[in-house]
């Protein structure tokens, strides 16, 4: 059988895959579905404000009329992340929650809890094109692209879950989990838009964080859309030699035009720029190393974020001795550098990047 036919035949007996995901509609959208189902537009507004309260079927939305009920079960369903794991780290501040989505794929987010708020990681795309030889996402490529109602659909479910335990609501989200954000442009923007947008998940732009691995023309068209959230930027080394032997992203754009984009960013949001360093031990962790980083980030606001590196069974890079970190650590400071060290938030339930949808698929 072709593919096709597979397919017709699988929408034949499953009436859901006509269904659109509500959580994929901005606001807009949805206002103008409710006019074709001839309901006023208010009426889209309510839908949204049930969905981002959490609501998990039509049934609960009760101010809005049985039949208007029925034609919205009719045309939509709420899309929902299965959960498979939750993991909560020893210190009882971090939750890594492991979803299945409609299609059996898996994803991954991590949520922090920090005096001012909840904090999201939330995954982009099934796997990533990017290969950065340290990190576990990008072990099997690239599956899917995640849609903005998969996004979405990873803070209402933590919301839901969390509420349990009587934490607030997610009140931050950075893009960081698996995937290249900036790879999924037009999708990460919709989501973004949902989640800002007043009438929506209401999240002020200052409380999400992008971090990209330096996808040059992206990087300067996201300057362009003046959102002003904020930008992180993989650098990991201090020159493109370095860079080139653990980011394959390097071989496409140099760290100059990284540089330049970020700068470029800085001057259209006036947000400051953070660069990720994880620090791998004796390959971009020198005292020159250091030395050649502080002059690449002079004459701009920025600010670095030292990653000890997440050892992962997928490569023999090793992270950084303690002596060598502290090492870095103080000729950034000396060199003038703003820099602070990555609070290592659950390393007892594999938060680092995939590892523990590559650990779930080992125990398989
Ligand atoms: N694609 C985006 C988001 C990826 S994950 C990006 O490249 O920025 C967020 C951060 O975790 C990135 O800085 C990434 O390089 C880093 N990371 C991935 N695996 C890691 C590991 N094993 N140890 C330390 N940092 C890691």
């Amino acid at each position: 059988m072709t593919d096709e036919a597979n397919e017709t035949m699988n929408n034949k007996h499953s009436p859901m895959k006509d269904k659109i995901d509500i959580l994929d509609r901005t606001p807009e959208e949805l206002i103008s579905d409710m006019e074709l189902l001839g309901e006023r537009p208010y009426r889209g507004e309510q839908v949204f404000q049930w969905l981002y309260q959490g609501a998990a079927s039509f049934s609960e939305m009760t101010n809005l009329p049985k039949t208007l009920r029925r034609k919205l079960e009719g045309k939509y369903i709420i899309g929902k992340l299965k959960q498979l794991k939750r993991l909560v780290s020893s210190d009882k501040r971090t939750i890594k929650y492991l979803y299945l989505l409609a299609d059996n794929n898996i994803i991954e987010c991590v949520l922090m809890k920090y005096h001012y708020g909840n904090t999201l990681c939330l995954s982009t795309q099934v796997g990533c094109a990017m290969g950065c030889s340290f990190c576990a996402s990008a072990t099997g490529g690239l599956v899917r692209q995640l849609t903005a109602g998969e996004m979405m659909a990873q803070i209402l479910e933590v919301n839901r879950d969390i509420a349990g335990l009587n934490w607030e609501p997610v009140s931050g989200v950075v893009l960081m989990g698996s995937g290249e954000p900036l790879d999924n442009y037009e999708n990460t923007m919709k989501f973004l838009h949902q989640v800002h947008n007043p009438r929506g998940y209401n999240m002020s732009w200052r409380k999400i964080t992008l971090s990209t691995c330096g996808l040059v023309p992206k990087i300067r068209l996201l300057a362009d859309e003046e959102i002003g959230i904020n930008l992180a930027v993989s650098l990991h080394a201090p020159n493109d030699k370095i860079r080139r032997k653990i980011m394959k992203i390097a071989n496409a754009y140099t760290i100059e035009e990284v540089i330049g984009a970020s700068k470029y960013y800085f001057e259209k949001t006036g947000r400051r720029v953070t660069f990720e360093y994880a620090l791998i031990s004796n390959v971009n962790d020198n005292p020159e190393h250091a030395f050649e980083l502080s002059r690449l980030l002079k004459g701009f606001p920025n600010h670095v974020n030292l990653i000890p590196l997440n050892e992962n069974r997928h490569s023999s890079q090793k992270r950084s001795q303690d002596a060598a970190i502290q090492r870095f650590v103080d000729i950034l400071k000396s060199s003038g550098v703003n820099v602070t060290q990555r609070r290592e938030m659950g390393l007892d339930i594999q938060g680092a990047c995939g590892q523990l949808k590559t650990a779930y698929y080992e125990e398989l």
